[in-house]
């Protein structure tokens, strides 16, 4: 204890008044994680100004065994910003690292701190005339250094990929407070292992990204914007397919709705503009960039109906029809919350598979909770749904979130035989990290170690996020992370089961 008093008050002399928090109120906003799952307790929050003061704060942490949590716009969805209260920990806050550091229009890149808001880097690209075209709802908020570490997807994966692929180069904090400079803009470099891939998408386990170069892309030219009304999702799937090759692969957002979703937004938005008057099982928001003539888009969609993959369909003439519809879409996880409890995954599979991944995960739920309410969306076009449950109106939310471990192990072994994967696009930080060890092969987990302790044998960053811990030790289930089971500590399964 009396070292950890040590370590504190050397962070609090490093960074002073503007730097380094430990009052009890002042921290709160930092451990608010955004679902209320995750509660914990840190023993201060670091806001360093740049990547020097970082490298003291992560030295310091190392002498003393506290671990160090990296924390971006803090609206991850996994627990992976918040404490695990695996050891003493404290937060490191990169907001006030937000500053855009250079803009390269001959090298189609600029330089961002890793705080900077990913509408921040959107704008400083717009001001080149350029475009940086990983997106969703809460841009204003989420960090570029937290999309790094999520290896964020977003509306527009079909299109352009994860942010993995925007990143050139990389500055990051590692472990043992070296700090790791691999700020290059090229194109081409097979010098290395790629070592700068190991810190994309491994959530701050791994090193704390500080700056960033990115890519950028042209802006697209004139979209097209449809709300397509269909009867199942292999339908929805035949007609992306067909509709990838009419465009030429110029698809931006294919988003899936279910009636389910749209109906509640309806309800808690009376005035939300409905995307089409008829009540459809599924609905499609479509964004594809086309040249001047569209007729052959307005063709397809026509010939849809004829052949019965399509059942009613809307152009967005307008922006604010686009604005509408987009408000709908996004609405969605705020309005789920306002149905009581949800149980939520973020699952991938071929596209070719969806269609089973939806009728047998529903009927699965239902065989665990035959009044669920299955709320299912997301981005059709790369193949990743988010599979959220919420509760029966009138079951006691407690008893409905103490089915979440049950819930998820059934989904995740249909996702597993699906050949699909159990974290698409949020990451696993603690949610996930007891379902990884159960589904994924021991030599994966026995390389995802090797890395871990190569790169931070002391477990000093983010530590109880992702990795699962050695074999014979146990990893909390869902229910006893989020307090339903009334379990308070490691129950949990050992290494290895498949
Ligand atoms: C309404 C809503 C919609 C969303 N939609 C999407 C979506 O469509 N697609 C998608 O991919 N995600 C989505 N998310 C999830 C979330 O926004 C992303 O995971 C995002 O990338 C997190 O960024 P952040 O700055 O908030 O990171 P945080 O939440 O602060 O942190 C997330 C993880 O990254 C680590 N981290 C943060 N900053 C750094 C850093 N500088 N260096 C190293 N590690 C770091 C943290 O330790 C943590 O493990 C959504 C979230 C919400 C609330």
């Amino acid at each position: 204890m009396e070292q950890q008093y040590l370590a504190l008050n050397r962070l609090d002399r490093l960074l002073g008044r503007a730097g380094w928090i430990d009052q009890a109120t002042a921290m709160q906003p930092y451990l608010n994680e955004r679902r209320g799952h995750f509660h914990g307790e840190v023993m201060g929050v670091a806001r360093p100004r740049d990547s020097g003061q970082l490298v003291d704060i992560v030295t310091v942490a190392g002498e003393y065994g506290l671990g160090v949590i990296a924390q971006g716009g803090n609206t991850g969805l996994c627990g992976g910003a918040a404490p695990s209260g695996m050891k003493p920990e404290i937060i490191v806050s990169l907001e006030r690292m937000n500053r855009i550091l250079a803009s390269e229009p001959l090298d189609d890149v600029i330089v961002a701190e890793a705080g900077c808001t990913l509408a921040q880097v959107q704008q400083a690209a717009e001001r080149i005339g350029r475009c940086f075209p990983i997106t969703y709802a809460v841009r204003e908020e989420c960090t570029i250094g937290g999309n790094i570490a999520t290896n964020a997807g977003g509306m527009n994966t079909i299109r352009y990929g994860n942010t993995r692929r925007w990143v050139l180069g990389l500055e990051v904090v590692l472990a043992d407070g070296s700090l790791w400079n691999n700020l290059k803009y090229l194109h081409k470099d097979n010098s290395n292992y790629a070592l700068q891939e190991l810190f994309i998408g491994t959530e701050g386990t791994l090193g704390i990204v500080t700056k960033a170069a990115l890519r950028l892309a042209a802006k697209p030219g004139r979209v097209y914007t449809a709300m397509l009304a269909v009867p199942d999702i292999g339908a929805a799937v035949k007609g992306l397919c067909h509709l990838r090759r009419v465009s030429g692969d110029r698809i931006i957002t294919c988003e899936l709705l279910s009636r389910a979703c749209v109906e509640i937004v309806r309800r808690h938005m009376p005035d939300a503009v409905m995307p089409l008057w008829m009540d459809a099982p599924w609905y499609l928001l479509l964004e594809i960039e086309t040249g001047r003539d569209e007729t052959i888009l307005d063709e397809c969609l026509a010939s849809g109906i004829e052949s019965r993959w399509l059942l009613d369909w809307k152009k967005g003439g307008d922006d604010e029809i686009r604005r509408q519809w987009w408000k709908i879409r996004n609405s969605i996880p705020s309005i789920q919350k306002m149905e009581g409890a949800s149980i939520k995954h973020d699952l991938s599979v071929p596209i070719s598979r969806m269609d089973q991944l939806v009728t047998q995960g529903c009927t699965a739920m239902k065989a665990i909770c035959p009044d669920v309410r299955p709320m299912i969306f997301g981005h059709l076009g790369d193949g990743n749904l988010h599979f959220n449950l919420s509760q029966p109106p009138d079951m006691a939310p407690e008893r409905f979130l103490s089915m979440w471990d049950e819930c998820s192990e059934r989904m995740h072994d249909l996702v597993m035989m699906l050949g699909g994967s159990i974290a698409a696009e949020h990451g696993i930080g603690q949610l996930k990290r007891r379902e990884l060890q159960r589904t994924q092969s021991p030599l994966t987990l026995r390389l995802m170690r090797a890395v871990k302790n190569a790169l931070d044998p002391e477990d000093i960053l983010n530590p109880g996020k992702v990795v699962p811990p050695a074999p014979g030790q146990a990893v909390r289930s869902v229910s006893s992370l989020i307090g339903v089971d009334g379990a308070s500590e490691n129950q949990g399964e050992t290494d290895g089961s498949k």
